[in-house]
């Protein structure tokens, strides 16, 4: 892999600085190649497969060639759909956070033609259209082409599987000539070569050329979650395979940092790693993981790329990478000399289509599991205790021991049984002290002895605080009396419960729904 960095791009600083706080790293392999070449000004036709970061490949040098104190339009990217032009449209309002004076919108049919007439009045320098509605805004001169300096065709191959072929040329003609046009498709049919002939000068032909990609023989599998449940299935997953050292990639350094901190807040020992460290930060980091001090290290592809350990036991891939090779590269850090490796990848939404990219591209095999239940984290841990508690049954001098029983259940009104499975809870964790009373929620502006939660409901969505309390007192099995005050506002609720149960609410909160809706529910901020 060769290395580059955003920084040799030559960028407007206030871009490096909103690409920085995006958290990407690196540029994606596609973004490497194609940033360059627009930067120049040279027209491209790039293709990558879908999640190799295509929008900022092209978004960036956009941006970048915007004259903020020019306020007619500038640049027209077309995009299939609406969802994705508004997708887009999120991706360049961050990429220019720290930009002012760049006005961006996106236009698409459903949307009140009048209210984006007036948004256009106010002097937009970038729109983001589907074909059908940008013709619609040139038809009224609502669209004012004549200092357009750039165009780009996102998803081009899917536009023309649309319907959109006519309409894209009517508008790639209606735009001067002078401009710069940029193609973006994850496939190149003919048409698409068509076009690309048609209305481009010397169009520059970018790919990320696939080499042939050789995965270690591991264990792969893949699960589909819901983003805000990855760290909850992380967690699971840790515990009911126990690995020694586990490595977990992100994709951003901020990634790395909020995984890193939820994980803490879990119990784990974890530690991150990426490229914003110091060198010195960072060697202490890996001689936490090398000597089992921290046995989880979260980090970027690019931070991970130094390390040599050995031991590595599974590598989880919390987002998947950019890049193939990248998955190669990640999984090829487990299982090595002979040794057992796992690897599993979480997969949200379309990011299955990524997975099966990866699949073909890696000649390799990912099998799909199930998400495992709390249950089956608690009876994996079960089994793995009795296991060691056979295995010394058979092998260790427990005379000592014996005796101990013996004499409680003589003295007491308890079998052994009794003392076995109270031993057994508290060996697999949910001993009583083990409980989370000790856990630190911060100053969360709660009575003494209790916590309070934040819960993102309100009187606005319908409920009431009668059924927060039903929520919690059915879902967790907490007696509804020991739930303490309920504060409920338009859209948000505030609920004091006890601390020894706190943790176990979050917990099983965070899956449930009230009233129907998914909820997000965490310790408050103090008053
Ligand atoms: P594509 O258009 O190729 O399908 P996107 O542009 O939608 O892919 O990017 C997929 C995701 O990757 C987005 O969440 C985007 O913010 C993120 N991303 C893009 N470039 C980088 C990068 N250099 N480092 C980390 N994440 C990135
Ligand atoms: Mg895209």
């Amino acid at each position: 892999m060769e290395i580059k960095t955003f920084e040799e791009f030559d960028l407007d600083a206030k871009l490096l600085r909103a690409i920085t706080e995006m958290g990407f790293e690196q540029p994606s392999p596609i973004q490497a190649k194609a940033i360059p070449v627009i930067l120049e000004g040279k027209d491209i036709v790039g293709q990558a497969q879908t999640g190799t970061g295509k929008t900022a490949a092209f978004g960036i040098p956009l941006l970048q060639m915007i004259d903020t104190k020019n306020k007619n339009l500038q640049a027209i990217v077309l995009s299939p759909t609406r969802e994705l032009a508004i997708q887009i449209a999120e991706e360049f309002r961050k990429l220019s956070k720290f930009s002012h004076g760049i006005k961006i919108l996106p236009i698409y049919g459903g949307q009140d033609i009048t209210k984006q007439i007036r948004s256009l009045k106010g002097g937009v320098q970038v729109v983001i259209g589907t074909p059908g509605r940008v013709m619609d805004h040139m038809r009224r001169h609502t669209l004012k082409m004549e200092h357009v300096k750039m165009v780009v065709l996102d998803e081009a191959d899917e536009m023309l599987n649309m319907g959109f072929r006519e309409d894209i040329e009517t508008i790639l003609t209606a735009i001067p000539d002078e401009r710069q046009t940029i193609l973006f498709s994850a496939t190149m049919p003919r048409p698409i070569m068509d076009i690309a002939k048609k209305f481009q000068k010397n169009s520059e032909i970018i790919k990320v050329v696939k080499k042939e990609l050789t995965v270690p023989k591991i264990e792969q599998y893949y699960y589909e979650v819901k983003r805000r449940n990855k760290n909850e299935v992380l967690s699971r997953l840790l515990d009911i395979y126990a690995p020694k050292l586990s490595l977990v990639f992100c994709n951003t350094k901020k990634g790395v940092d909020e995984l890193v901190e939820d994980l803490k807040g879990r119990g784990y020992f974890a530690e991150g790693l990426h490229g914003d460290m110091k060198q010195q930060q960072r060697d202490r980091v890996m001689k936490r993981f090398r000597n089992g001090q921290a046995d989880i290290l979260v980090a970027t592809d690019v931070a991970a790329r130094g390390i040599d350990v050995d031991d590595v036991e599974a590598v989880f891939n919390y987002d998947l990478p950019q890049d193939d090779e990248y998955y190669v590269h990640r999984i090829g850090r487990t299982g090595r000399a002979g040794r057992n490796g796992k690897a599993f990848n979480f997969v949200f939404g379309k990011e299955i289509y990524k997975l099966r990219d990866i699949q073909r591209y890696c000649k390799t095999k990912i099998v799909a599991k199930p998400v495992p239940s709390v249950h089956d984290v608690t009876s994996t841990k079960i089994e793995k205790v009795l296991n060691q508690v056979t295995e010394m049954i058979e092998n260790e001098d427990l005379e000592t021991f014996i005796t101990y029983i013996e004499e409680r259940v003589n003295q007491e009104d308890i079998t052994s049984i009794d003392i076995a499975a109270a031993l057994l809870k508290l060996a697999i964790g949910q001993g009583e002290n083990a409980n989370d009373a000790t856990f630190d929620f911060g100053e969360t502006g709660a009575q003494d002895g209790m916590v309070r939660l934040f819960v993102n409901i309100g009187k606005k969505q319908g409920t009431r605080p009668g059924d927060i309390l039903g929520a919690i007192a059915g879902e967790t099995g907490i007696s509804g009396d020991l739930i303490g005050t309920i504060d409920m506002y338009d859209r948000y609720t505030f609920v004091e419960v006890p601390r020894e149960c706190a943790k176990q609410v979050i917990d099983v909160m965070k899956d449930a729904k009230i009233r129907g809706k998914s909820i997000n529910i965490e310790p408050a901020n103090s008053k």
